[in-house]
């Protein structure tokens, strides 16, 4: 999922301060996970904006905010709403905010939150990230444990001379993400697998910005 949290009020405020009507977007998904475009927080964007003297004309939780075709039909009963309000604030990530923009193309729209990383919640309201979307998964040979992401140096073939007792040198709350990989391969009975792989520089090519996927083509290959 992608990680969001809420920007600053004020940063927004200073975005908006010359609109008076808005129009409310959130998102069923991730957002409403982080807290940060769900029924509460929609409800509660909607009270602070009336408190500083503005208009919502309405809101809506998009089921899936990046689904830019989903997200269109979706919001066609609230057409009227949308027409009467100057501006559209999107409580989702990043992509959401940009289906917004792609659908309404004259009106202007502003992102409530910050788009942090992609991510596992682990426990309620607790987000880790996880993946650094390369583009070329090496997941297969380190035991599951991404080291890209997960060590800070991003080091290919751990661990580096700083490891401590197991854990990483940049903060000894952070346990070095090869002794995490070392550690499955072992319960695994993979250590000699681990031992005899060199995972080779890698070629970022694949994450070369921006991207684009065409599913249906890869289906038929
Ligand atoms: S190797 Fe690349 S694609 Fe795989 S989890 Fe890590 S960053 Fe993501
Ligand atoms: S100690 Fe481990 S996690 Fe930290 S930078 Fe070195 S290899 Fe990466």
């Amino acid at each position: 999922m992608i990680i969001t949290k809420k920007r600053e009020f004020k940063d927004l405020m200073e975005n908006i301060k010359g609109y008076k009507s808005f129009f409310l977007i959130g998102c069923s998904e991730c957002a409403t996970l982080c807290g940060t475009g769900g029924e509460p927080e929609l409800k509660s964007m909607k009270e602070v904006l009336e408190a500083e003297g503005k208009a919502v004309t309405g809101s809506f939780i998009a089921k899936t905010g990046c689904q830019v075709l989903g997200t269109k039909v979706e919001l066609k009963p609230f057409k009227d709403a949308i027409d009467k309000a100057e501006c559209i604030i999107v409580m989702s990530c990043g992509a959401g905010t940009q289906t917004a923009v792609e659908l309404y193309e004259d009106k202007a729209v502003y992102p409530a939150n910050d788009s942090l990383f992609l991510g596992n919640m682990t426990r309620l309201q607790f987000f880790d990230e996880r993946c650094s979307l390369c583009g070329r998964c090496i997941l297969d040979k380190t035991g599951g444990i991404c080291p890209i992401t997960a060590c800070p140096k991003g080091i290919l073939n751990g661990p580096c001379g700083g490891c401590k007792d197991g854990h990483c040198e940049i903060s000894p709350d952070i346990k070095c993400a090869w002794v995490r990989i070392y550690e499955r391969m072992k319960k695994l009975n993979k250590l000699q697998e681990l031992c005899e792989t060199t995972i080779e520089a890698k070629d970022w090519s694949a994450a070369q910005k921006p991207r684009t996927l065409i599913a249906r083509e890869e289906k038929k290959k």
